[in-house]
């Protein structure tokens, strides 16, 4: 007997719901499994909302049922029927929760599903539209259900997944809850088998909170772990646990079960996954730790147990300290709450200070996988030293770009009598190889931070200083400071020849050119005393913000015009001393005027402040342009 809507009124899908059903029905025939621990998923949530509202109000249909989920298999008919005595739907929730997505990033997934990257089955699971998985194994859904508010009517829900679905009264009993009955297609019928669904339960819903019953028998027998004794739990169970929580198939980097008794008594079973699950870029939504009060789940994924910078990390708090009918509006003033907060937060850093000592490797997977995430911890003052334990930066004396330092590597590799830990920004290594601020650096042996991420940047000023050393941008640093410092090879002085006093007075005429000609661009054009391997370079006279900070700054929509700087020239480059002989025979050759131009585009690049780079394609190819010419010239 089928119990079809009465009355029913009729709703078309939205339009991305008939697209994700178009996808799951015609092109997913893998893992079609899941739709079942989808349903259970769904069955478990109703079950765990009407426990809370049990909890504030009175009145509650069906105030005695026991909290559970059935299934029954009618092999004949090719069924599966899944029944939980959970929260149930009203109308208006049975119209608007089933027939539209409610998250972001719809349109992402629908397209990462569309293209089949990674396991569907854990995309599905992830994203939350489990619902609808139930068409990639139906020919028809029949939903019944009866909402736990006192007094509401019992409705039906019917679609085949096409397109459309009806809604109307049920002349089936229910006291309180929903029961999914599901007709399956030709292919999946084994679901309809007792044997079949217990073994798919077992697989993927085996933590489930409430007693799953296969015609009559329980099978869900497992406790909730994080209560159970440490040394009880298997490496394969916890990985398990983690499986059945994220939907990841990868086994976490690290486990962290954490089981306090006084002066508070909680239970933290936390996960770091292995690889970033920030995709969809809905990190934010995502995150947050599961709240139990004595195994009673009060928010699911609570946002405010661990700061935003420790976002990856997943998993479950259980307490019995803190009050089971508390509002989740409250909980953040709860004095208990904090206090757990806080102590997680402090061993979530141990543990990973933990991590970086004995497992560097892994720890290197962890920096890279949530590094980004991680490093908004600049903010948490409390914590402060341990995130700077925690930091990781390329460095000087690395071997590749890939490689990390930590700051206290740092420290050790620091010259005698360095007061300052000394960085610089660029785009990659390659450049910052180049660079020619780092030339003294190189010749006093003094190591260098590399830091590739703008946001390093914030978090190098605004931690302002590591131990009683100040973070001093490489290329604001005092020159005449730097040199006092020795130099590893002394013997290797350059073996370029002085400047004759003539030239020397060429020079400084050259240099008031190069003045006029670039007008207000620069501050000054001067002599370097720095420089060993370029020709010019663009320094900053005050100590103020660095290059990279201030483009930040300027692509965050503040209106900062790009201070004049300090154009330094190296009299004893090649380049330099040409210039010098140009000048001598024709004190206003253009070729002199082309040099300035495009040595200051140069130093501009350096810098990272040349945003319009074609200038300076032009000129390189009118230059080389001119140069075969003059090169064959000279062949004739
Ligand atoms: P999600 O569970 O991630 O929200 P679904 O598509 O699986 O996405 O379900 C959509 C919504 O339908 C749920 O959020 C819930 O409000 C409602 N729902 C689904 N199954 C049940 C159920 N068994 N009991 C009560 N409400 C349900």
């Amino acid at each position: 007997m089928s119990h079809e809507p009465i009355h029913a009124e009729k709703f078309e899908f939205k339009a991305e719901v008939r697209q994700l059903l178009d996808i799951l029905v015609h092109s997913l025939y893998s893992s079609r499994e899941i739709f079942i621990r989808e349903l259970i998923s769904n069955a478990n949530d109703a079950l765990d909302k009407v426990r809370i509202y049990t909890l504030t109000n009175q009145n509650i249909a069906g105030k005695d049922l026991p909290l559970e989920i059935k299934i029954s298999c009618d092999k004949e008919a090719g069924k599966l029927i899944i029944e939980d005595t959970g929260i149930g739907m009203t109308r208006d929730e049975l119209i608007n929760n089933i027939g539209t997505i409610a998250k972001s990033g719809t349109a992402e997934f629908i397209n990462q599903l569309k293209e089949n990257k990674g396991d569907t089955a854990n995309l599905i699971g992830r994203f939350g539209v489990g619902f609808y998985s139930v068409f990639m194994a139906a020919t028809k859904v029949l939903i019944t259900t009866r909402s736990a508010i006192e007094g509401s009517e019992v409705l039906a829900w019917e679609s085949d997944g096409l397109g459309e679905f009806t809604v109307g009264e049920s002349d089936q009993k229910i006291e309180r809850g929903t029961k999914i009955e599901i007709w399956l297609k030709e292919d999946t019928k084994q679901y309809s088998e007792v044997e079949t669904v217990k073994s798919v339960v077992k697989n993927h819903s085996n933590f489930i909170n409430f007693p799953v019953f296969i015609e009559k028998e329980k099978i869900n027998t497992l406790p909730a772990l994080w209560t159970r004794n440490k040394s009880s739990i298997t490496k394969e169970e916890y990985q398990e646990f983690y499986k059945f929580l994220t939907y990841d198939s990868n086994p976490p980097l690290d486990v962290i079960h954490i089981s306090v008794d006084a002066p508070l008594q909680f239970n933290a079973l936390l996960f770091i996954p292995d690889k970033s699950m920030d995709f969809f870029g809905m990190m934010k939504e995502d995150m947050g730790l599961d709240l139990y009060v004595r195994k009673v789940l009060i928010q699911h994924k609570n946002k405010d147990l661990i700061p935003e910078y420790l976002g990856f990390v997943k998993g479950v708090v259980d307490s019995e300290d803190i009050p089971l009918n508390i509002s989740r509006e409250t909980l953040q003033e709860n004095a208990n709450f904090s206090r757990i907060s806080t102590s997680i937060t402090s061993q979530i850093l141990n543990h990973l200070i933990k991590i970086s000592k004995e497992r560097p490797d892994d720890f290197s997977k962890f920096w890279r996988e949530h590094g980004k995430i991680f490093k908004m911890g600049y903010q948490d003052f409390m914590n402060r030293e341990k995130f700077a334990q925690l930091l990781r930066f390329n460095a000087s004396y690395s071997d590749k770009e890939e490689d990390l330092s930590s700051l206290e590597e740092y420290e050790t590799r620091m010259v005698k009598n360095q007061k300052e830990i000394y960085f610089i920004t660029a785009t990659s290594r390659a450049a910052l190889l180049k660079n020619p601020f780092l030339d003294t650096f190189r010749s006093k042996g003094i190591p260098v931070l590399f830091v590739y991420d703008p946001i390093d940047e914030y978090v190098i000023s605004s931690m302002f200083k590591y131990k009683e050393f100040n973070f001093k941008a490489a290329n604001s640093a005092d020159f005449d400071s730097l040199n006092k410092f020795d130099d590893i090879n002394p013997e290797e002085k350059p073996s370029v020849e002085e400047l004759s006093r003539e030239d020397k007075k060429h020079l400084d005429s050259i240099l008031e050119k190069w003045k006029d000609s670039l007008g207000d661009k620069v501050k000054k054009v001067t002599l370097s005393k720095r420089l060993k391997e370029s020709p010019v370079v663009l320094a900053s006279e005050d100590e103020g913000m660095s290059s990279a900070m201030l483009k930040m700054m300027r692509m965050s929509g503040q209106n900062i015009p790009v201070p004049p700087k300090v154009l330094e020239v190296n009299k004893d480059h090649k380049l330099i001393r040409e210039m010098i002989s140009i000048y001598k025979l024709d004190k206003s050759d253009a070729l002199l005027q082309r040099y300035f131009d495009q040595l200051y585009l140069i130093s501009m690049l350096y810098e990272g402040e040349l945003d319009e780079s074609y200038q300076l394609v032009e000129k390189s190819f009118d230059l080389m342009t001119d140069a075969a010419g003059w090169y064959l010239k000279g062949k004739e």
